[in-house]
């Protein structure tokens, strides 16, 4: 039977997997970390299963929707209304209905008019004629100087950091484009969780897995991807090499550089000039809840983050016993001064903030705290991302890759990177011809 490896346990990785082994062929998933999951993993919060990131689902998510159906666990799917607010100069304003648009007193009533009309417009424009604009002169123009700075300029801080300056506007727009998928009238947005988090669904896609006879190897982190002749003939993990008819990659891009040094020079250096961002995340189990919405974005100079998600808002987790669960991220270069700060100083700096947004809060709320960070949590859209990101095929004929800048001018998630590792497995399963 042909081998088969596929590198890293995430969603992309388990999807890869499993089409592969469904295809016939003899699979091994290797994954670095002790449990499967990647960046939508979860992690124990006394004795209960919780992401460590927050993940939301939204209208169109296709493919998780699909695989959820699979593995007998639509049951486990649930839409709820959510609700979003500004939280500005020390007041929290709604933020999703027309009327509660009409009433965001922080822009005058011309510039709510024309934000409300910017964001229609928006969705009927096209990718081509968004992708090669920066999105922010972009947003300038359509909601003005002002409403940029209130509405747009935290989300843009919050999830680029310093490459805010290079992000397409076409990512902008297919963000507003998914979101408005949600929206079930113009009062309300619905969006989706799982029941026990994403673990269910990942945890049942390896166990699926395992069932058909692939072998789920944890705490297997490879070395590098073994090549002769321009092809591969395996991995090297733990030291020994795992031979391999076809291999593909689901580690990040950064990453998958280091393991396939052996790839020509010119395809490793293209799939460099695609920045990725780190993150850190600051985790709160709360005995109170500190707003009634999903996500706060702040625009308040006090505020030390741009937003935060109050996860418990949407998914209730019964297991919490009505505790509360709070994250709060950071995203920036691992570069950054501020990526390497101190655990203790973030908690206290952030917390302290909490109390600007909930009067009664103070720090006896917090039953359990952890903050986490990864180097490598979303790839950067610039405005040359419909030439730069590359395809599944890499020039060895049996290497296949995927990552989430493949997504653009999308935002990652867990359902695109099931489709991502669904398409890239296909393309294997092709490229090795009938058995
Ligand atoms: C803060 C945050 C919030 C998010 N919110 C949402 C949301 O609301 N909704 C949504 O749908 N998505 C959300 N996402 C995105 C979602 O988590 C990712 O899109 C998804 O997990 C990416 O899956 P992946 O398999 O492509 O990569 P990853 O999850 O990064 O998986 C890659 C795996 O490879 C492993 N690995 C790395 N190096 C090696 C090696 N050398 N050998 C073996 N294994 C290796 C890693 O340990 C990891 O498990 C969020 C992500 C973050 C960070």
């Amino acid at each position: 039977m042909r081998r088969a490896v596929v590198i890293g346990g995430g969603p992309a990785g388990l999807k890869a997997a499993h089409t592969l082994r469904k295809g016939g062929l003899d699979v091994t998933l290797l994954e670095s970390g002790p449990i499967l999951g990647g960046l939508a993993s979860s992690f124990d919060v006394q004795g209960v299963r919780i992401e460590k990131y927050y993940h939301f689902i939204c209208r169109g998510d296709d493919d998780l929707v699909d695989t959820l159906r699979e593995l007998g666990l639509s049951g486990k799917l649930h839409w709820k209304s959510s609700r979003m607010a500004y939280f500005v100069d020390g007041q929290l304003y709604p933020f999703l209905t027309p009327l509660e648009l009409m009433r965001f007193a922080p822009l005058t009533l011309a510039e709510r008019v024309r934000a409300g009309v910017a964001v229609k417009r928006a969705q009927r424009m096209r990718e081509e004629d968004l992708a090669p604009q920066k999105a922010i002169p972009w947003l300038k123009k359509m909601f003005g100087n002002h409403a940029y700075h209130v509405i747009w300029e935290p989300l843009m801080r919050f999830k680029f950091a310093e490459h805010a300056e290079e992000i397409s506007a076409a990512w902008i727009w297919a963000r507003m484009v998914r979101l408005s998928r949600s929206r079930v009238s113009a009062w309300r947005e619905e969006l989706g969780y799982i029941e026990g988090g994403s673990q269910t669904v990942l945890d049942a896609l390896g166990q699926d897995l395992e069932t058909r006879g692939a072998r789920v190897l944890k705490n297997a982190s490879v070395e590098r991807i073994v090549m002769e002749g321009g092809r591969a003939t395996g991995v090297r993990v733990g030291g020994e090499t795992l031979p391999a008819d076809v291999v593909i990659s689901t580690v990040t891009i950064p990453r998958f550089r280091a393991l396939a040094a052996d790839l020509p020079a010119d395809y490793l250096d293209r799939l460099a000039r695609i920045p990725t961002i780190g993150i850190f995340c600051l985790f709160l189990r709360l005995r109170e809840r500190v707003t009634p919405f999903f996500w706060v974005n702040t625009h308040d100079p006090r505020v030390p983050f741009a937003g935060m998600i109050e996860y418990t808002n949407l998914n209730p987790v019964p297991e919490l016993g009505g505790d509360r669960i709070l994250y709060v991220p950071q995203y920036l270069s691992p570069d950054d001064p501020r990526y390497a700060q101190d655990d203790e100083a973030v908690f206290r700096a952030y917390t302290d903030a909490l109390a600007l947004l909930h009067p009664a809060f103070d720090r006896s709320w917090v039953k359990f705290h952890a903050l986490f960070r990864d180097r490598f949590a979303q790839p950067i859209c610039l405005t040359d991302y419909r030439e730069t990101t590359p395809r599944h095929a890499t020039p060895a004929p049996n290497i296949f890759v995927t990552d989430s800048c493949q997504l653009h001018p999308h935002d990652r998630s867990i359902s695109g990177s099931f489709g991502l590792g669904r398409v890239a497995a296909t393309e294997a399963l092709a490229s090795l011809g009938p058995a």
